[in-house]
């Protein structure tokens, strides 16, 4: 075989950005067989493999690599489930670019495999033409309850699953997915694409039971002792929306990119017909610099506004969001107002907003988030003219669980304290993982602390059915 010796990845089909800013369909639409064949076979195959190490889930990527060059996409499939439930995700929105592929060898001179859109492709193959049948396995007669149904809840039930466990994610919304559904847009991750991995874990069996928000309509003591749960995951991630505290918060027109983006995404408010309204407004300003003020500017985009700020206090080197989202967002023109800061929300007569106050910012020393500190330049606030902002400014744990859960430790911000590599908590037969542990962070992390927890929990119910023989 003649390898692919490109210093660059195949370009990945897209919308252009003047068509895909009107619209909420997906804007990277995928390799087609050959591209994936071409790209997979600029892979060298290397004896260490670093890119597995670069991966959360330690996903065999050269091994399913190879599969693709064969043409045996089925099997490339079948390789990377070994260690990942939701690969059509995990192509999607993966932060490839600091994980797998930045130890890509292929990347030292030039860019490195593409391996999310070849994850992409192979779990987009298997959709689409595999009619390999997932098989229930055999029960073991034990009882596992999962909290939450985003990636983190999802991948522990799986795991449990295909152990033969009897388990029940209990979701407080009306769709399972987390953030998958509810927060991501359907142009980055259509919502399909999420049902069809939830499909796969139905079929093997996991049950999933919706609008039960654990807490208020059940409490954890009450699935260990009165329910059969023999242990319980808690995967509820961190949806609770930080504010600046900042005059103007409570003005018409101001949203957090929660709220936002769960009326968007999950409600349909950008459909004619949706029951949830939301304002359309002309100027928006998102403040935030990550991946969410990133969707929820491109949403606000696709909802019909003119222009869409994004205001961040520190520059463009220090922009958490992927690479791959500031560079779609900049090409459907949303405008970039760096080293800014607000200080305040302007209200109209009506107490709508009808701007939003900043100050220039510059940087100072590194704080301990290891980033240059902004710090406010004198004399120097301006007014963005916008009739809404959203703000992306961060997330932390709800406390409802912490605050009905006798014995349940967790940090002064709400993480729940958990074990190392177990997900274990401070009470008995409890484990927890995920967004709830570490605070607003990514997918595959999730997946991973699922999939940790979910080791542990088998153990500890094995362990307590050999001690009773
Ligand atoms: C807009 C946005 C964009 C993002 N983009 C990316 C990206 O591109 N790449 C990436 O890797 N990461 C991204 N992230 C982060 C990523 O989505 C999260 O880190 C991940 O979803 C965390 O998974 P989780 O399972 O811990 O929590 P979640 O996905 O938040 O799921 C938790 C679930 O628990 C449910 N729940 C909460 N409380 C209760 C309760 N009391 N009872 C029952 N159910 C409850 C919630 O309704 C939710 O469904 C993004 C996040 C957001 C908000």
């Amino acid at each position: 075989m003649r390898r692919n010796m490109s210093l660059e990845k195949n370009k990945m089909p897209s919308q252009e950005p003047e068509v895909r800013k009107k619209n909420f369909l997906e804007v990277a639409t995928g390799y087609t067989e050959e591209q994936a064949v071409d790209e997979a076979k600029r892979c060298l195959d290397c004896k260490h493999k670093p890119c597995i190490a670069g991966c959360p889930v330690r996903i065999e990527i050269p091994e399913f690599i190879q599969k693709v060059i064969d043409r045996d996409f089925e099997e490339a499939y079948q390789i990377i489930t070994r260690s990942s439930s939701l690969p059509a995700v995990c192509g999607r929105v993966c932060p490839q670019e600091t994980q797998c592929e930045e130890k890509c060898v292929r990347g030292i001179k030039g860019e490195p495999v593409g391996i999310g859109r070849l994850e992409r492709f192979v779990a987009d193959w298997h959709f689409k033409h595999s009619d390999t049948k997932v098989e229930k396995p055999k029960s073991n007669g034990h009882k596992v309850a999962v909290i939450g149904a985003g990636p983190a809840g999802l991948t522990c039930a799986g795991d449990l699953a295909k152990k033969g466990y009897d388990v029940t994610v209990f979701e407080a919304l009306h769709e399972a997915g987390g953030v998958l559904v509810y927060g991501i847009p359907e142009f980055r991750l259509p919502i399909s694409v999420v049902q069809k991995e939830i499909d796969t874990l139905k079929a093997l069996g996991v049950k999933i039971e919706t609008n039960m928000v654990i807490g208020r309509v059940l409490s954890i003591d009450e699935l260990l002792e009165e329910r059969g749960f023999e242990a319980v995951f808690i995967g509820t991630g961190a949806g609770l929306p930080r504010f600046m505290n900042i005059p103007g918060e409570n003005l018409k027109g101001v949203y957090s990119a929660n709220e936002f983006l769960t009326r968007v995404n999950l409600m349909k408010a950008y459909k004619k017909d949706a029951s949830t309204p939301i304002q359309r407004a002309k100027k928006v300003a998102v403040v935030g610099g990550g991946n969410v003020a990133m969707d929820a500017a491109r949403s606000a985009l696709r909802l019909g506004a003119e222009k869409v700020y994004i205001v961040y206090r520190r520059s463009e080197a220090e922009l958490p969001a992927r690479l791959e989202e500031v560079e779609h967002a900049k090409e459907e023109g949303i405008i970039f107002k760096l080293l800014t800061n607000p200080v305040e929300i302007l209200p109209d007569e009506n107490k709508f907003v009808k701007g939003i106050k900043c100050v220039e910012m510059e940087l100072g020393e590194p704080d301990s988030s290891g980033r240059r500190r902004p710090i406010e330049k004198e004399n120097s606030e301006f007014v963005i003219d916008v009739d809404s902002v959203i703000m992306a400014i961060g997330t932390s744990p709800n406390p409802l669980i912490k605050a009905t859960t006798k014995g349940l430790e967790t940090e002064n911000w709400g993480g729940i304290i958990v074990e190392e590599k177990t997900g274990k908590t401070s009470k008995d037969s409890v484990y927890a993982g995920g967004d709830a542990v570490t605070g607003a962070a990514t997918v595959i992390l999730a997946m991973g602390a699922g999939k940790e927890a979910a080791a542990a929990i088998d153990e500890e119910i094995q362990k307590r059915v050999k001690s009773k023989e």
